[in-house]
């Protein structure tokens, strides 16, 4: 089994998890061109891609996402409530509701005829009332409206910047299975309409890696999950000090700080002394913020906290880039 991360950090996520012939690309969050880049750079073929699967619909997560799914042609797995914020992301001006969306998607084949349906009704509504010119002069701004409808709607509709190859739902707590990978997604404490982290387990190999970032603590819940992993992709943000007297303004400072936040390096540690069970092999910090952090103190913390547990002697603590992909975990 095999957990690759492409970039960890603020401006962008993205991992691979392999394991036999599957291939799982966790998070897609730069652009489509930069995710092939790097994964070139580390050995793996975008083109052996089984499917795509999302954190969450911050932007660091998704922002390769609709073109390099559409290119690759392969599903895209969500939570519903997470699918349904990154739609409505991606159609910021709509007022439509979801369900409606749903339902115009559907219709979309249906909708030229329905337009030619409603011209003709116009058109009898135009000729029925040429005989009141008030109804005419009362007709004349509902055929206009009409008109700036299809106007908007026609390109919207042909562009769809939500249209995916294939959706599949998924829920925290429920585990499913991705060719060779089984998948036990788990609720994480962050302000995004429904964030999980993931535990994967390659069945062939009894091998188990998880990715957990964008967290603001970690609760009992994320403390289960997390037990009995192999590799473990974990979060660590920010030094404290560094966040409170650094550039950010203060409503940012309240939000990273904050319990739907992310994980400082002090609560990451305080994890890996106290809750941590040392089954990991390799602990990979990730999502390390570069205004209010250094890899020396993320990296000093953590191996402080595994450094003062006898049962941990012999796991590794590396460090996830944002410039960079790492070479490859292989278990
Ligand atoms: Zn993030
Ligand atoms: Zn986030």
């Amino acid at each position: 089994m095999r957990m690759t991360v492409l970039a960890s950090g603020s401006k962008g996520n993205a991992t691979v998890i392999a394991a036999g012939s599957t291939r799982i690309l966790v998070d897609a969050g730069m652009s489509c061109r930069e995710l092939m880049k790097r994964m070139a750079q580390v050995g793996e073929d975008p083109e052996e891609l089984d499917a795509i699967l999302i954190t969450h619909e911050h932007l660091d997560h998704v922002a390769g996402l609709s073109v390099l799914a559409r290119r690759l042609k392969i599903p895209v797995f969500f939570t519903e409530s997470t699918h349904r914020a990154w739609v409505r992301m991606l159609t910021p001006r709509t007022t439509m509701s979801y369900a409606r969306w749903l339902e115009t998607v559907q219709r979309e084949k249906e909708a030229r005829t329905e337009q030619s349906a409603a011209a003709a009704v116009l058109v009898e509504t135009d000729s029925l009332a040429t005989d009141d010119p008030l109804e005419t002069e009362a007709a004349e701004p509902e055929a206009g409206m009409d008109a700036a409808c299809l106007d908007v709607a026609a390109p919207k509709v042909k562009a769809d910047p939500a249209f995916l190859p294939a959706v599949e739902y998924f829920r925290a707590g429920h585990g499913f299975s991705i060719g060779e990978i089984d998948v036990n997604p788990f609720t994480i404490p962050h302000d995004a309409a429904d964030p999980c982290g993931f535990v994967f387990h390659a069945r062939s190999e009894s091998i188990r890696m998880a990715v957990a970032t964008d967290l603001g603590y970690v609760p009992p819940n994320v403390k289960m999950a997390l037990r009995g992993v192999d590799v473990l992709l974990l979060e660590s943000n920010h030094d404290l000090e560094m966040l409170k007297d650094g550039p950010y303004p203060w409503s940012v400072k309240q939000r990273v700080l904050s319990r739907v936040g992310h994980l400082s390096n002090a609560a990451c540690a305080e994890f890996l002394l106290r809750d941590y069970d040392g089954s990991a092999h390799t602990i990979v910090l990730g999502h390390l913020s570069e205004q209010n952090n250094l890899p020396e103190l993320a990296r000093l913390a953590a191996e402080q906290a595994i450094g003062g547990r006898m049962t941990l002697l012999g796991n590794r603590v590396i460090l996830a880039a944002q410039d960079s992909p790492l070479e490859p975990i292989c278990l």
